[in-house]
């Protein structure tokens, strides 16, 4: 069908894109459309755009509402902040660490490691944290044959087999549950740690070895950066240069018609030459191709922000913040962030005494009501060691997440091969987002990418 011909002569609308979600996927796939020339909808059923991406305000101060850094692996997203014009806020995190919240008392994180594994097992950090025994046994992975853990599939296997339950426990269980809201237990080691894999077997079967390898292979800093002002400023450069973006327009289907694609909104249908389903809607997909099974869409997290007058928190008792080990029965969150101790300009905006704490709830399997702010604070004053009351609050907020962290399994990765092969044979319709790409900006941006130039005319 020429350009510019309408698809269904009753549809009302044409266009030559239609991307279905807002989130970055969706405006990082249209804003590759729309730099194509291919006149591009971006369609979204919330009333913001940016998904988990968004901003918000609490106490006067702008802060992001879900993400807040991202992985500075391959500088992909660093390069891309560049072509927005956004190179000069890219920001490091303070550099104080963060610690695990253990029934035993609270222990540093390993500053070297990979998702909680430690390069170095017996560090002075470790042992403080696992205990001498537990990092001797940690520290075991130096020496066991290679054969031990080198037919475990998923992260919590391997870490088990090579460095033993505690190093899982204490160390890798807490940071992928605060990352992945997920179980170790059920995820691909790939899929939560590229190259991990590959990285083992060059390094005779060592985990502790692998890591290393991988963090020197790394750029030198830290392993997240941030934007100045928040991450959500990358919505903000993106929504300018991504066509028409429609708001409060949940689509529910997507389907062929002569000569193109139709997709159902509340307002009607809109008729299109080509579409991107940039969110995690597979259904959207059933008029297309055959599924005939669903994804892992993972657990719901809920982040309570609370701002704070306490000039006490000015030590940053427990750095950028901590982890909760499940163990640990006394909180009811999985992890705190300390806001204004990890990113410097929020600190500065927030001025002298005022703290931005950042708590999340909600574990791989619970979906309990969310918490309200005597829990939040109650949780935040055991997680920091000094007592915050509720006249200390100047603002807080809930947002509750749904459906925006898939879990990587083995099986959701299976999934998305069959959905991607399913695909293959349509050529002006393509898929983007966390659902199929993995969690993280590092994965969502350069996969959205390619989607969207997918779909480009030649
Ligand atoms: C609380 C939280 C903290 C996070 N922290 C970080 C972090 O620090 N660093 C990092 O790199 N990553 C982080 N992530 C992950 C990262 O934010 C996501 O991987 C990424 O933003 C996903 O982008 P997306 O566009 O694929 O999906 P989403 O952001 O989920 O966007 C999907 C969009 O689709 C829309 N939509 C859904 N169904 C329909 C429909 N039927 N019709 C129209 N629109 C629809 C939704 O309204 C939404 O706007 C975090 C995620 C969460 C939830």
């Amino acid at each position: 069908m020429p350009s510019g011909e309408h698809p269904d002569e009753r549809l009302g609308e044409r266009w030559g894109a239609v991307v279905v979600g807002a989130g970055v996927a969706g405006l990082v796939a249209a804003r590759e459309l729309e730099l194509a020339g291919v006149r591009t909808l971006v369609l979204d059923a919330r009333d913001a755009p940016g998904g988990a991406v968004r901003g918000h305000e609490v106490a006067g101060l702008r802060l992001d509402a879900g993400a807040e850094s991202f992985a500075t692996r391959g500088g992909v997203v660093a390069g891309y902040l560049a072509e927005l014009g956004l190179a000069d806020g890219v920001c490091a995190p303070s550099g104080l660490g963060s610690w695990v919240h253990l029934p035993s008392g609270d222990g540093p994180l390993p500053r070297t490691g990979l998702l909680g594994i430690p390069s170095a097992p017996f560090a002075s950090d470790v042992r403080r944290t696992l205990g001498p025994l537990g990092a001797a046994r940690a520290a075991l992975d130096l020496v066991l044959p290679r054969s031990v853990g080198a037919d475990a599939t998923t992260l919590g296997g391997l870490v088990r087999a090579r460095m033993g339950a505690r190093a899982l426990d204490r160390l890798v269980r807490p940071i992928v549950g605060g990352v992945h809201a997920a179980e170790p237990d059920d995820l691909a080691v790939d899929a939560v740690a590229p190259g991990l894999t590959a990285a083992v077997a060059r390094s005779r079967g060592s985990l502790a070895r692998a890591v290393r390898s991988i963090r020197a292979a790394a750029p030198a800093g830290t392993a997240v950066a941030g934007l100045t002002g928040g991450v959500h400023g990358l919505v903000d450069a993106l929504a300018e240069q991504a066509g028409e973006i429609r708001l409060r327009t949940p689509v529910s289907s997507i389907r062929r018609a002569s000569g193109g694609l139709v997709v159902t909104t509340p307002g009607g249908e809109i008729g299109t030459e080509r579409v991107v389903l940039a969110a995690p809607a597979p259904g959207l997909l059933d008029h297309l191709v055959g599924l005939g099974s669903t994804p892992d869409t993972g657990a719901a997290v809920t982040l309570v922000t609370v701002v704070l007058d306490a000039p006490a928190l000015d030590a940053a008792p427990r750095g950028t913040g901590v982890l909760v080990a499940r163990e640990a029965d006394d909180v009811q969150a999985k992890a705190l962030t300390h806001a204004t101790a990890k990113w410097p300009w929020l600190a500065a905006e927030a001025g002298a005494g005022r703290h931005v704490v950042r708590l999340s709830y909600g574990r791989a399997g619970e979906d309990g009501p969310a918490p309200d702010l005597a829990t939040a604070l109650a949780d935040a004053s055991t997680l920091l060691g000094v007592p915050l009351r509720e006249r200390d609050v100047v603002g807080h907020a809930t947002v509750r997440w749904t459906q925006a962290l898939p879990r990587p399994s083995a099986a959701h990765r299976d999934w998305v091969a069959a959905v991607r092969a399913a695909l293959a044979t349509q050529p002006d319709v393509a898929v983007a987002g966390a659902w199929v790409a993995g969690n993280g900006l590092a994965a969502v941006i350069p996969d959205a990418r390619a989607a969207g130039r997918s779909l480009v005319p030649e």
